[in-house]
């Protein structure tokens, strides 16, 4: 029972247009009508001017009455009326639609209900004075039609209203009408009374209809932008719409300045890893909901994955990142330790968006990786100095390349035993017209993190190729040379394919290329860096593992791969005088690459006491700053032919 009135209750809500609509709908309904109101307007208007014009032509021009102006204004005064309303109507109502003016919710409406309560009184007001001479009663019936069907009105508004008008208009049938040959009130038939109503009738559905229909609309198109605007997962608002929030946010910024604090969650992947995608999916959406209780009334967003960022007023912001924490320590599982790392930027004066905003604040939590003991970094001027630099790597190394700023510098490597050129090092360098030479420190690892890298690689094995051909050509000694190539180039283009269209576009031996790849690259997607180096293998190049000892897994890389060359790290010729250790350890990976059927390279060679004990030691070749520092193809050259160096006859 309970049940069905319940049913009922909702129905006649429903029908009567009763519930409540979200702000979006409200707006949606208001452009709406707002839109219906301009063609309402011209029509008025032209109606308006044409009854101006049938006046004149009827009494004015035949003169059939002494007309001075105010009497012709006294006597065409409601056209004139109903003409301004309409312009005016149809002037706000462009600007409206335009977005030329702020939008007023109460502005608007009382636009609205002011004309169209002036088409009704209009309608009223010619009806009511003729409807004494059996005419006119169209015109009402028009406006009555314009009002309730061209604006859309919630049911129970337009069921009010057209009840209303009904029943004064059955009043004024009832009383007013009077024939014009008689005199006489008219006699309605019964039939005319029933058509009236059924008119009423009739407009009512198709108001309420029209009401519904359009309802539809507002609320598909709200869901419709909802998901342009919320993040799927959370609810939040997405990248985009905290963009036009923080915009809008930014006009009325609290006294006291502002912050972007950008968090991201620490151990998120570990939890994903342990308890699955649904747990961290789960955890997301709570962080989620703390975010928005915590920044309540202030921008807040998802940006990604674990990232979600916030733009608060920065008085007191530390304690609202103390809060967020605490709560995420909650409940942060006993199998799982989270805690959230926050980055900070302040906005300054100058005119940058949200998004640089945001990216700013996360750059400033980069530096927070790996630090335990700390979770909150602000973005300072050193890192804005970083920042630039980075922005700038990014945005112009197309046309660094484009343009031919990427070289290639050449570092000559050694024979140990007898100190001749055997072979050099290909090694990257921008030559900016701006910023002078960019050393590939710089941009090389932001070119990685922003997956690029295989653009500037691929420059510089063609570039490589390119002077190895002029070797050929001018008849100079052709140096092998080796190529620094990035686990992402295996990645983010096919390394090997694109090394071997060069390779026979300019006419190369292989052999006289070695592919260098660094021991950290070696950690991930292990199987499907073995498939591309047994392909370089087969090709014939040789491969060499760089900077060996320098990371964590130097053994195991050695256990799972095979290379050629073992190029060892220049850390363990630092302090080399002083640290006894140094020589030792040198000494023994030395013999275990010849134990394991490998050559040996040692890097940074800066001293003749390194040279020597590298050269004792059995270490192959060296390279380094005592043989020479990278240089440009025409230099080396100049020192070949100089005799500075002495080519080996043995250089592969
Ligand atoms: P890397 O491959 O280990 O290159 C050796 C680096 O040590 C070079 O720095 C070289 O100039 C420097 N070096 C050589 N001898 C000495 C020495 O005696 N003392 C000292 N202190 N340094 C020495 P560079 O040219 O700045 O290159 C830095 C790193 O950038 C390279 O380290 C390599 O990892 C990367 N890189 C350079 N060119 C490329 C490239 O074309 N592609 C890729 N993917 N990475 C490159
Ligand atoms: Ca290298
Ligand atoms: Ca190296």
């Amino acid at each position: 029972m309970n049940k069905a009135l319940k049913n009922i209750k909702n129905w006649i809500v429903y029908i009567l247009g009763l519930y409540k609509n979200s702000d979006y709908v409200v707006e949606y309904q208001r452009v709406a009508n707002v839109r219906s109101s301009i063609y309402m307007a011209v029509v008025v208007m032209i109606l308006e001017v044409w009854m101006i014009l049938r006046y004149v032509i009827k009494y004015v021009i035949p003169g059939k009455y002494e007309m001075s102006v105010p009497i012709f204004f006294h006597y065409t005064r409601y056209y004139w009326i109903l003409l301004l309303v309409a312009v005016g109507m149809c002037i706000y109502a462009s600007l409206y639609i335009t977005g030329k003016i702020k939008k007023s919710s109460w502005v608007t409406n009382l636009c609205i209900i002011l004309f169209s309560g002036s088409c009704l009184a209009f309608g009223i007001q010619v009806s009511y004075g003729d409807f004494s001479k059996g005419r006119m009663i169209i015109c009402f019936l028009t406006m009555v039609l314009y009002v309730a069907c061209l604006l859309i009105w919630r049911p129970a508004i337009s069921i009010a209203l057209l009840s209303l008008i009904a029943a004064g208009f059955y009043q004024l049938l009832e009383t007013k009408a009077v024939s014009p040959e008689t005199g006489l009130p008219v006699q309605f038939d019964k039939g005319d009374y029933i058509n009236y109503i059924t008119f009423f009738i009739t407009l009512t559905m198709v108001a309420i209809s029209i009401y519904q229909q359009r309802h539809r609309e507002a609320v598909e198109a709200e869901k419709l932008y909802q998901s342009t605007i919320r993040d799927e997962l959370t609810g939040i608002p997405n990248v985009s719409r905290f963009s036009d929030l923080a915009n809008e946010y930014i006009e009325r910024a609290p006294e006291g300045g502002l912050i972007y604090l950008f968090f991201n969650i620490e151990n998120f992947r570990t939890l994903n890893d342990q308890m699955g995608y649904d747990e961290g999916d789960a955890f997301l959406r709570g962080f989620a909901m703390v975010l928005s209780d915590v920044f309540e009334g202030e921008p807040y967003g998802r940006l990604s994955d674990d990232h979600f960022i916030a733009l608060t007023g920065a008085d007191g912001y530390e304690d609202r990142i103390d809060r967020l924490r605490s709560i995420v320590h909650e409940h942060s599982g006993k199998e799982v330790y989270l805690d959230v790392k926050v980055g900070g930027f302040r906005p300054g004066s100058g005119d940058i968006s949200p998004m640089r905003c945001a990216d700013r604040a996360r750059y400033a939590a980069g530096f927070l990786k790996n630090k335990s003991d700390v979770y909150y970094s602000e973005y300072d001027d050193k890192m804005d100095q970083n920042f630039r630099t980075r922005q700038y790597v990014l945005n112009n190394i197309d046309k660094a390349i484009k343009d031919g700023n990427i070289h290639v510098y050449y570092q000559p490597v050694m024979w140990s035993k007898d100190k001749k050129l055997c072979g050099c090092e290909a090694l990257a360098r921008w030559i900016d017209d701006e910023h002078g030479v960019i050393s590939p420190g710089i941009f090389i690892p932001v070119l990685e993190e922003c997956r690029q890298i295989h653009k500037l690689d691929k420059c510089i094995y063609e570039i490589v190729c390119r002077d190895m051909r002029r070797s050929l050509d001018e008849g100079r000694p052709v140096l092998p040379t080796s190529i620094n190539f990035s686990r992402l180039d295996f990645e983010l283009m096919d390394a090997v394919n694109v090394l071997e269209e060069l390779v026979e576009k300019y006419d190369i031996e292989r052999e006289y290329l070695h592919v260098e790849i660094t021991e950290s690259a070696l950690t991930s997607d292990v199987e499907g860096l073995k498939a591309a180096m047994d392909q370089l293998r087969d090709k014939g190049y040789e491969l060499w593992l760089d900077d060996f000892g320098s990371g964590y897994s130097s053994m195991n890389v050695l256990k799972d791969f095979r290379f050629d060359l073992l190029k060892i790290d220049m850390v363990f010729l630092k302090g080399f005088s002083e640290n006894p250790n140094s020589g030792k350890i040198l000494k023994n990976i030395i013999d275990l690459a010849d134990n394991l059927g490998m050559r040996t390279l040692t890097e940074g060679v800066e001293t003749t006491d390194s040279v020597d004990f590298l050269s004792d030691a059995g270490c192959g070749r060296l390279q380094g700053y005592f043989f020479g520092k990278p240089m440009p193809y025409d230099e080396l050259y100049k020192k070949i032919s100089d005799g500075e160096y002495e080519i080996s006859s043995e250089s592969i």
